[in-house]
């Protein structure tokens, strides 16, 4: 298949192959729109079976990472970089520098930052070579690990909907929790703070012991947590938790949680608005992250300190956006992801136009 005919080909700006067999570098930057300003989004490291499933990946993330950033109302549009190989392998700071030589090369078209498989440490071997990386720890403008800043839209977002549907507070509210790495670690000690009452899963068992020896959740095995009697689901782990078989099991009318691309079929999404359970658009609500990341980037270009003001102000308004999606999904019958791509198409077009 090639480029312009793979599914997740959508008008791309740009997308760049790099080739470095001295470091072992193998990849794909993908830049699917700059209307709103530079394009941004984490880079991946993965062992992809083959590059057509790296450029597949590149495609589709970048250009959810165009929606995410327009939702969100930053300055910046969408973009994402594919390292070919396995993080716990091939990691080398040569590799990570000429990533950066990479980076650089697009001329401050495309920002990097931390995605799966990539930590801080190896972007602080990109930022030898680029400027454009954010993300980082250790100068005044870095923002730091976006996990909590994340957790905390969510949380806020959980709040909104259980207000919408339950029409009450999170006191006392049966909260399941799928996945207690860092977004969902912080996100359940937010809402037991909050009084929710928790059950967790995870792979990981040391992971579901020390959140659960902290905010007194209850813990299910990760094949259960679909059937726990909670009012809301959280999917804090991989992709895909929802499907048309897991959508049938669920007990509660809120779906919202932190995972990106939570809908494993294109089904499930009308499945949850068939059976009455309001979704909560993966891309709206786990906004948090990208913002504090935006915060950054602001602040190196502005030759800044980094400003926590701006990043609460713009993850108001993220919950905000969310609600305006949620409620129009309800008025005009629709399913919240459609009017969630609607809204950030309409923003994209909208900064084209000028
Ligand atoms: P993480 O790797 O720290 O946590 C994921 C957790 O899910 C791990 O503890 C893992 O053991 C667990 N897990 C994996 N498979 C599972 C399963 N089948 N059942 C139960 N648990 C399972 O990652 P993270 O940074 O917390 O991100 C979680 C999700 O949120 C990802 O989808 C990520 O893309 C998305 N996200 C993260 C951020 C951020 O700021 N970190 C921002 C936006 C979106």
């Amino acid at each position: 298949m090639s480029l312009f005919d793979s599914p997740a080909f959508e008008n791309h700006e740009g997308v760049h192959a790099f080739c470095d067999p001295e470091h072992g570098l193998k990849a794909i930057i993908a830049i699917h729109s700059t209307a709103r300003g530079p394009a941004a989004g984490g880079c991946r490291m993965w062992a992809y079976p083959d590059e057509q499933a790296a450029m597949d990946d590149a495609l589709r993330l970048s250009r959810a990472m165009s929606y995410k950033n327009a939702v969100a109302d930053i300055e910046l549009g969408g973009g994402k970089a594919v390292i070919i190989g396995d993080s716990r392998l091939h990691k080398t700071p040569g590799l990570f520098e000429s990533f950066g030589r990479a980076v650089d090369s697009l001329g401050g078209r495309y920002w990097s930052a931390e995605d799966v498989g990539i930590s801080p440490a190896d972007l602080a071997h990109t930022r030898v070579t680029t400027r454009y990386v954010a993300g980082l720890e250790g100068h005044p403008a870095a923002s730091g690990d976006p996990s909590p800043v994340t957790a905390e839209g969510i949380k806020r977002g959980v709040e909104l909907c259980v207000q919408k549907v339950y029409g009450r507070g999170l006191e006392g509210v049966e909260i399941a929790i799928q996945g207690v790495g860092h977004v969902g670690a912080y996100l359940a000690d937010k809402l037991a703070a909050a009084g929710a009452r928790l059950t967790i899963a995870d792979v990981d068992e040391e992971a579901v012991r020390e959140v659960a020896a902290r905010t007194g959740a209850r813990v299910v095995p990760p094949s259960a947590i679909f059937d726990v009697d909670a009012q809301v689901f959280a999917p804090c782990a991989m992709g895909g938790a929802i499907t048309r078989a897991s959508v049938q099991r669920l007990k509660g009318k809120i779906v919202a949680g932190g995972a990106n691309n939570q809908l494993g079929d294109p089904e499930a999404g009308r499945l949850l608005h068939d059976r009455g359970i309001l979704y909560a658009p993966d891309f709206v609500i786990n906004g948090g992250g990208i913002i504090n990341i935006a915060g950054e980037i602001r602040a190196l270009e502005r030759d800044e300190a980094f400003d926590p003001a701006w990043v609460e102000i713009k993850l108001s308004r993220m919950v905000e956006t969310l609600r305006e999606v949620l409620d129009r999904a309800q008025s005009e019958d629709r399913l919240p992801a459609e009017i969630a791509i609607e809204t950030a198409k309409a923003r994209i077009a909208a900064a084209k136009a000028g």
